[in-house]
């Protein structure tokens, strides 16, 4: 008893001792983001390029989907550019993101059914345009649909244009449409607070504000937005590596260009050369260099054993081909 009683003893002073070590530590050398929670957010965040041209982008909580692709864990900046006259349209289906749209064109006039870009409930998104862009969508529907309980807040980086549209449909000899942008009820939206801003917003269907000035859109209801702000203070993301640019995660400007590769071993007849640090190829393998050689005919003459020594790498190759008649 009395020997169990010492070791309990032991223990616990040990267990007191690592605790005021850890203790020490913790007051000497606190944690860098918690000491300064501003440095790490200022500089290293991740980004991801997408191109819409290539196919439709669907983000989640803590992911996103492209085009056809398996999902793909992410929690950085979305950078989405290129055009495109595919339903190809953005849907942010929940969780807090910052999307930044640089030159973006989704033209889905001739479509139906489909929406350039969606917020569904329960997604807060910060939204970032800088240069041209343009968000028209198919027939009856919104450039922007802002689905009840998400937040979509914009904003806009140097000098361009936002061109939202909502293609009207015919119905009973009456046009009809929908905002350019569609706010639900128990939605929040705000646009870019430029000081300069052109802000001129159009209805159509039973909701339409000014007739003659629709008729000049050829009787499309259209949201059309110029900014021009000043912006020389990039947010930088992550130091640039060899598969990523740094951008600016505001803009989307890039930064610094991405590293050169950094070469592994030379290419071989089986082997290509690859970056050590990403594993991008640089180098197809080389395919083996010789002459064949005829060894036998098999088979009544139908076919014949060739071999070949590889002049580069020294391997023996051996094949069987048909004889042509
Ligand atoms: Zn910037
Ligand atoms: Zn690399
Ligand atoms: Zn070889």
């Amino acid at each position: 008893m009395i020997k169990k009683f010492r070791q309990f003893c032991i223990f616990d002073t040990v267990r007191w001792i690592a605790l005021f070590i850890v203790a020490a530590f913790v007051i000497l050398f606190p944690v860098r983001g918690y000491a300064n929670p501003e440095a790490d957010d200022e500089t290293e965040q991740e980004y991801v390029e997408l191109d819409i041209s290539k196919g439709k982008v669907l983000i989640t909580e803590d992911g996103y989907c492209y085009g056809d692709n398996a999902s793909v864990p992410f929690t950085g900046v979305y950078l989405i550019t290129g055009r495109s006259n595919e339903a190809y349209g953005i849907e942010v289906a929940g969780g807090k993101h910052t999307l930044v749209f640089n030159d973006l064109v989704i033209d889905q006039r001739t479509l139906h059914d489909c929406f350039p870009l969606i917020i569904d409930k329960d997604a807060t998104v910060d939204l970032n345009f800088h240069g041209d862009n343009v968000l028209y969508a198919g027939s009856g529907n919104s450039g922007i649909l802002v689905n009840s309980g998400a937040v979509l807040d914009m904003d806009a980086y140097g000098s361009g244009t936002i061109s939202m549209l909502s293609y009207p449909v015919m119905k009973d000899d009456h046009v009809y449409g929908e905002r350019a942008v569609a706010v639900a009820d128990g939605a929040s939206i705000s646009y870019p607070t430029a000081a300069d801003c052109d802000l001129v917003e159009m209805y159509a269907g039973m909701d339409r504000k000014d007739f003659g000035r629709i008729l000049t859109y050829s009787g499309q209801p259209f949201l059309r937005i110029e900014f021009s702000v000043e912006h020389t203070d990039h947010k930088l993301s992550a130091e640039p590596d060899c598969t990523h640019d740094q951008i600016c995660t505001l803009c989307g400007e890039v930064i610094r260009e991405k590293k050169s590769h950094t070469p592994g071993a030379a290419a071989t007849c089986t082997q290509p050369q690859v970056c050590t640090v990403c594993g991008a190829v640089i180098r197809e393998k080389l395919d083996h260099r010789g002459v064949w050689k005829v060894v036998e005919y098999v088979d009544y003459g139908l076919y014949r054993r060739e071999t070949m020594t590889c002049s580069i790498c020294g391997e023996t190759l051996s094949r069987t081909v048909a004889v042509e008649k």
